[in-house]
């Protein structure tokens, strides 16, 4: 029966045409939103509550482990880039702070840390000055110890991802990985992946934003920890600039710049930085280590005036703070864009209030640990409207 077979060649052909429609402007809806302005690009910027903010890309492999570039690289494709500071963290080793790679490049600041095999997973120790590891007798816990007592930061790198973090009794560890660039995209569909291959060389910027989805396992962990003790939140990179092929070949993708550009952790600080890299570690690992930062998607678009405070009669207390609940106080969101946003603010992971607009007032109803997501709007003929995560707030803990 001829006709059968042309009725579904036809049909075929209708549905790829759909497919293809649909993820053209789906991609396209995943954009960025405007041109970075010149104001975000500045080294420093003032948001509310007075602070100095800056950017960072965090977590990087260098040719120092299975990293595809060289250091020289990934500082050149952070100058293009633009974020104010990077922070290399290659496998085991801090050989690349040793032969002085830390420090200003061109106004731009290297600081270099260390990804540490433990046997509870992957660890970020940031701002130690000498090489650790957990081969001691005491193991992990004295690890930590050791990062803790160097005036260090411990962060749990992919919690929840192809290696998980699974020993979360140490109180003194810091933080852990909301968002990991190189691990985030794993959980997409086989659809979803296909249609990020087919659509990459078209609309790279849109592919790359699409990959990224609402942690939301890591957001439990985060929580769960967040009830008992404060638990600072990043959003890293990971960026390794290779792919493995087989033999010794790789494919130098995705990109440093790309992955500088995907996720970003803005870094609120008490003052501004000096311009002397040592104490600027300091300033920004001390902020970090306080939950003063939060994660943005890059991609969608910057965010330098963002902010998340409680106010308390003339007090403002920022993120990263444990307070008493006193009646009155008041929880403060601005995210300011250049297009329609929704805040979603949470008590203890449960949604509180989901509102469309760039600024948020709302009394605070009691204890709980509160944070905040903003999401962009973006629409497609075929789809409707859709939020997408643009930014994750650090904890204010009320007790
Ligand atoms: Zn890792
Ligand atoms: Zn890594």
């Amino acid at each position: 029966m001829p006709s059968l077979r042309k009725s579904l060649k036809i049909l075929v052909a209708a549905g790829l045409l759909i497919w293809i429609a649909d993820g053209f402007l789906l991609m396209r809806s995943e954009s960025p939103r405007s041109a970075p302005s010149p104001a975000a690009e500045t080294a420093v910027s003032t948001g509310p509550g007075g602070g100095a903010r800056y950017s960072g890309a965090i977590h990087i492999h260098s040719t120092y482990s299975d990293g595809g570039g060289s250091v020289a690289d990934i500082i050149r494709a952070g100058q293009k880039a633009g974020p104010d500071f990077l922070i290399l963290t290659d496998h085991d080793t801090l050989q690349p702070r040793f032969d002085g790679h830390q420090g200003y490049h061109d106004g731009l600041l290297l600081l270099v840390g260390e990804e540490v095999n433990t046997s509870a997973g992957h660890l970020l120790a940031l701002g130690v000055g000498r090489d650790v590891d957990q081969d001691g007798p005491l193991g992990l816990p004295a690890l930590i110890d050791e990062i803790s007592e160097a005036g260090g930061v411990s962060i749990a790198a992919h919690p929840t991802g192809r290696r998980p973090w699974t020993h979360w009794t140490d109180d003194k560890m810091d933080g852990l990985e909301l968002l990991n660039g190189n691990s985030d995209w794993r959980d997409d569909s086989v659809l979803e992946l296909l249609r990020a291959v087919v659509f990459l060389p078209f609309l790279p910027d849109g592919v790359f934003n699409s990959l990224i989805d609402r942690p939301n396992e890591a957001i439990r962990l985060w929580m769960h920890r967040a009830q008992r003790q404060p638990v600072t939140v990043i959003g890293s990179l990971d960026a390794h600039e290779r792919i493995k092929l087989w033999g010794e070949r790789h494919l130098a993708f995705p990109t440093y710049e790309r992955m500088f550009g995907l996720i970003r952790t803005y870094v609120i600080t008490g003052m501004e930085l000096t311009g002397d890299a040592g104490v600027d570690e300091g300033i920004l690992l001390d902020a970090i280590r306080r939950g003063s930062c939060y994660v943005v998607l890059e991609g969608y678009e910057p965010a330098p005036g963002f902010s998340f405070e409680l106010i308390m009669g003339p007090e403002t207390r920022p993120m990263g703070s444990t307070v008493a609940f006193q009646d009155g106080g008041r929880l403060h969101v601005t995210a300011p864009s250049s297009g329609p946003v929704r805040i979603r603010l949470y008590r203890n992971e449960v949604p509180l209030i989901d509102t469309e607009g760039h600024e948020l007032f709302v009394e605070v109803p009691g204890p709980g640990v509160y944070h905040t997501e903003v999401y962009q709007l973006r629409s497609t003929l075929l789809r409707g409207e859709r939020q997408r995560l643009w930014i994750i707030s650090n904890a204010i803990r009320v007790e």
